[in-house]
């Protein structure tokens, strides 16, 4: 299937027109015409090789919502026409312990990532949603619930289910103290989740404009963290506390933020590690831990709980030519909170 859309061609080169070929359609396989495609910070640091060396062309996205143009003949799972979502993964190994607990996104033997990676034959490149059309294993795309506006589910697939899991895994709800820090594409559906999960939210931003927004999503406070000291004046009393900052940062000042027991979540992928300050660390028994994605069987209940709460992603529609500008804006805070490219203009 010929396929057209957008590509790098070459680490930190801008995005141009791209027309490619896709697999053909196996007996277990969905292809999709694209409707939206968003545009996480995770493309561009791929897109710019900051994670070490990618694979070039390269067409990002892994953020799809779209509409099933044909089914392979073993497909039971969706039928023509189906409004479905694609995320970060789009096969898995199918037998290790992880896969078999639909955590496929912790498979052993490693996911097959939706684009910067080879199939599992080892030789096909994955291409991403940039495009106007996808295709897409049964098993590894989930149904979009009727109600919602297809701009603003694309996000869900990768910014949505990243901060859903680890507020389910981590009890978010009522009586629970719940900070997000960053609030970009990740944090905003955070805040969104944990508002609607009923716990007590505070957004942590570097960004003071933000805060009609965030009141607006659902924020109990908001604390501007450009001047430190606002940190320090704070109760210690969160449960839990999930970083999604893409940036070089200081973990200290918000270890001190958790209670006995607490919880700071790693889901920002910066360049560099972390330092850890072991004495803030052990003085109230707190914990660092990471989270990455969901399974497909938390995609499609974190979908699920969006249809029922109403809940999508806040989006600017982009066309493709403006892709690269989209870039910029992202690397400096300046999206609300997510652009999504619409496909049909490919
Ligand atoms: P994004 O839309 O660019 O949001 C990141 C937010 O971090 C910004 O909106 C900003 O929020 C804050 N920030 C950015 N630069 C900062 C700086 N220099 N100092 C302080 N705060 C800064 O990015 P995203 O798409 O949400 O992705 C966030 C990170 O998560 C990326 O590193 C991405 O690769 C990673 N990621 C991880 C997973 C996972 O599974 N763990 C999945 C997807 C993405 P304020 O303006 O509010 O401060
Ligand atoms: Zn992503
Ligand atoms: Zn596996």
């Amino acid at each position: 299937m010929q396929s057209k859309g957008y590509a790098v061609l070459e680490a930190s080169k801008p995005l141009v027109p791209f027309t490619f070929s896709r697999r053909d359609l196996r007996p277990g396989d969905v292809a999709l015409s694209v409707s939206y495609a968003g545009i996480c910070h995770s493309d561009i640091h791929q897109a710019r090789e900051e994670w070490g060396p990618a694979l070039f062309p390269m067409v990002p996205g892994h953020e799809i919502a779209g509409i099933v143009t044909s089914v392979g003949s073993n497909v039971t799972k969706f039928k023509i026409g189906d409004r479905i979502g694609v995320g970060v993964f789009i096969d898995s190994c199918r037998e290790c312990s992880s896969c078999k607990s639909g955590l496929e996104q912790y498979c052993l033997q490693g996911m097959t990532g939706t684009y910067n990676n080879y199939e599992r034959d080892g030789k096909t490149l994955a291409q991403g949603g940039y495009a106007d059309s996808f295709i897409v294993d049964q098993d590894y795309a989930a149904s979009i619930p009727d109600n919602l506006d297809l701009a603003g589910v694309a996000p869900l697939l990768c910014a949505g289910i990243t901060l859903f899991s680890p507020l389910k895994n981590w009890g978010a709800g009522p009586g629970k103290k719940v900070g997000v820090i960053g609030l970009g594409g990740l944090g905003h559906m955070g805040l969104k989740f944990s508002a609607a999960l009923g716990a007590h939210t505070t957004v942590f931003s570097h960004s003071p404009s933000k805060e009609q927004d965030a009141r607006k999503m659902g924020a109990n406070d908001f604390v501007v963290t450009s001047n430190p000291k606002e940190l320090s004046k704070l109760d210690r009393d969160f449960d839990l506390i999930l970083n999604t900052v893409s940036a070089d940062m200081d973990l200290t000042p918000y270890l001190q933020l958790l209670k006995l027991d607490g919880t700071l979540v790693l889901i920002g992928l910066p360049i560099n590690p972390y330092t850890i300050n072991t004495p803030v660390l052990l003085a109230q028994r707190r914990s660092i831990s990471g989270s990455m994605i969901g399974g497909i069987k938390e995609v499609q209940e974190m979908l699920d709980f969006c249809g029922k709460h109403n809940i999508v992603s806040e989006v600017e529609v982009v066309d493709p030519e403006y892709i690269n500008q989209a870039y910029e804006r992202t690397i400096s805070s300046d999206v609300k909170y997510r652009f999504v490219i619409d496909a049909k203009k490919f």
